[in-house]
């Protein structure tokens, strides 16, 4: 059994509400919003972080940014405005080593984010 939490939620051992599901990415609401919308997309793939995803270079990225667009219209958001965050490293508050898109939106934006 996967280690990794969004592994698990890839393969159903551990419950998600899903959005969207693609081939090679899954999106799912975040357990604790901090927006109205907010929404994470993932590939199915592990990879710990955006530099692994990016590096992988099989527009898996573009895919999951593709996918992160089109939660925005399925949420109702994208017309108004959303944000899409990458949390990458401690600084960051990266908390799940899984490549993660965080798609937030519903609400005004403050910037720049705390
Ligand atoms: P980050 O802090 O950028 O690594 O983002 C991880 C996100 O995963 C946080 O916003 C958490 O609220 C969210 N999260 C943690 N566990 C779950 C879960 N079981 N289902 C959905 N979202 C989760
Ligand atoms: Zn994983």
């Amino acid at each position: 059994m996967p280690e990794c939490l969004f592994c698990r939620i890839v393969s159903g051992d551990v419950p998600a509400s899903r959005v969207l599901e693609s081939p090679r990415t899954v999106a799912f609401h975040d357990i604790n919003p901090q927006a109205p919308t907010h929404v994470l997309v993932i590939p199915k793939v592990h990879y710990p972080d955006l530099a692994a995803l990016t590096a992988a270079g099989d527009g898996l990225l573009a895919e999951v940014a593709a996918q992160a667009h089109q939660v925005a219209v399925a949420e109702g958001v994208a017309g108004t405005g959303y944000r899409v965050v990458f949390n990458t490293g401690p600084e960051a508050g990266q908390t799940v080593a899984h490549a993660h898109a965080h798609v937030l939106g519903g609400r005004g934006l403050g910037w720049p984010p705390g």
